[in-house]
């Protein structure tokens, strides 16, 4: 009687991860004979994409999240969990959460990939990747600081370096932070201080390898690297980054000082991975097989950024399509098993490649059609719109974007959360800030803002400072 019911009770799907390879897996399986739980740390999908966004304070967080248990609301045979995946027992056919065990009949693993600092998780404290709200928060909170820290910086090195932002990593996340970061500096900023000139802001954005944008043909390269010369960024390629501190970064025997450095140079899989006891590539992804299957377990799928996939000897990239292909085939070949039918192998249709550099600016690589310059940038804010997660979200986002294209401005410039304390600490203790013009909340009261002066360029002299030095 027990055998019978348990052979009657709807199989039992986990997927591990609601980022796109596991949120499109689950909405595939709305209508299959089976439970779903989909099982996230955070209870929010993120559209990575549009992160940069946030970091340079165009849209706010929320704009490009969704909350997990709202996307699955009318599908009834999903759950949502929030907990993590600490690790997997395949041979149980168990994955353990933090709060406790979890059987599954199918297993879907998507908890995708965190950034790497090639062996020097030292840097990353002076040096945020973007890969979470938090890291996108935190990116904006240095970004905006360093230029109240300029404001109030009399010594005109200091300020300077208060004053450069370097950019590690020329891949899409590089470009097209470096890009916003430039349109910061000319546009958004550009009035609003009173002894710096933002303009005269130095954006660098650094590469190992000999072009930006690495995988892109090498013409869009170029168009790229002359778009961002025009927006005033310095591209530094075959450039390695040997060390990193709260002062800037070092490339070999040459430094290049800088207040804020950021980091979109490398990426590893998810430690999940390691748990699975099966061969995993250089970067930590699983090896699986044409079906997407674990070798040895036919229940276990691994998509997305976490899966090492082949196609024609090439792996395919780690991009949001083929992460949301692969969990729709994952999907599809459950069905597929619950039908008693065999599964069906893996075919990834590249749909190409989009990389916005600012304002106009994007090149683009859809079927082998090259484009760049305007057109590209309109296909890339059609397909990111498009492939946002919910109607107002979509509807938010484009009005954001009209604003800041009017405009040049950009509507969620929050500083937010406590200030760096390496950026505190070293600030100038002369802050130059008259006794008499001091608020109660210390040197960045709005009256020490209203200074009269405003310099021409960082590199001005000290003396029209000297009245803003506070005579201790
Ligand atoms: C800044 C940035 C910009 C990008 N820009 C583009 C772009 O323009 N175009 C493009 O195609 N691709 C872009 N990508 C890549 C794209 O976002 C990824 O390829 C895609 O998100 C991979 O999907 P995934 O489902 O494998 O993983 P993710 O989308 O990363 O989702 C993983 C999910 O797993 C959860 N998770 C992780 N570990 C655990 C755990 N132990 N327990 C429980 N839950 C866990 C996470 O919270 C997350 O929700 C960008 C990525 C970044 C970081």
């Amino acid at each position: 009687m027990d055998m019978l019911r348990s052979s009657e009770m709807p199989k039992h799907v986990v997927i591990l991860g609601a980022g796109f390879g596991g949120l499109y897996a689950a909405r595939a399986l709305r209508r299959a004979q089976a439970r779903v739980t989909v099982v996230d740390r955070r209870n929010h999908h993120l559209f990575q994409p549009l992160l940069y966004q946030v970091a340079t304070a165009a849209v706010g967080p929320s704009e490009i999240a969704a909350p997990i248990r709202s996307i699955l609301r009318r599908q009834a045979n999903a759950t949502v969990v929030l907990s993590e995946a600490r690790s997997i027992a395949p041979n149980r056919k168990v994955v353990i959460l933090s709060h406790g065990e979890m059987r599954y009949d199918f297993l879907i693993v998507a908890t995708g990939a965190t950034h790497s600092y090639f062996g020097h998780d030292e840097w990353a404290r002076y040096a945020p990747a973007l890969k979470t709200i938090e890291d996108a928060l935190e990116i904006r909170r240095r970004v905006l600081f360093a230029y109240e820290a300029a404001e109030v910086e009399s010594d005109p090195q200091r300020r300077r370096d208060w004053l450069t932002f370097a950019v590690v990593g020329a891949g899409p996340t590089g470009v097209e932070l470096a890009g916003a970061l430039a349109e910061i500096s000319r546009h958004t900023l550009a009035h609003d201080f009173r002894r710096i000139d933002p303009k005269q802001a130095r954006i660098i954005l650094v590469e190992g390898l000999p072009r930006v944008l690495p995988p892109y043909a090498p013409i869009l390269s170029e168009k790229a690297q002359r778009q961002m010369a025009s927006l005033g960024v310095e591209v530094r390629t075959n450039a390695h980054v040997t060390h990193i501190d709260e002062h800037g970064v070092s490339l070999g025997n040459e430094r290049i000082p800088a207040r804020t450095v950021l980091w979109c140079a490398g990426v590893a899989a998810s430690p999940l991975a390691k748990s699975l006891n099966v061969p995993l590539d250089r970067a930590g992804r699983v090896l699986v097989r044409p079906d997407l299957t674990l070798p040895g377990h036919d229940d276990v799928f691994v998509v997305g950024d976490l899966a090492a996939v082949e196609k024609n000897g090439k792996l395919v990239p780690g991009v949001a399509p083929a992460a949301v292909q692969e969990g729709l085939h994952a999907a599809r070949n459950i069905v597929r098993a619950l039908r008693g039918e065999p599964y069906e192998p893996f075919r990834y249709i590249d749909k190409g490649s989009l990389a916005t550099i600012g304002r106009s600016r994007a090149v683009a690589e859809i079927r082998g059609l090259k484009l760049s310059g305007f057109v590209a940038w309109i296909s890339w804010l059609t397909i990111h719109v498009f492939f946002l997660i919910g109607f107002r979200n979509r509807f938010i986002v484009i009005i954001n974007w009209a604003y800041s294209y009017l405009t040049f401005r950009r509507g969620a410039r929050l500083i937010t959360g406590p200030l760096p304390p390496h950026q505190l600490t070293s600030l100038s203790p002369n802050t130059h800030v008259p006794l008499d013009e001091r608020t109660p909340f210390g040197p960045f009261g709005h009256q020490a803002m209203t200074a009269p002066e405003k310099l021409e360029s960082p590199t001005q002299e000290p003396e029209k400072l000297e009245a803003f030095v506070c005579p201790v």
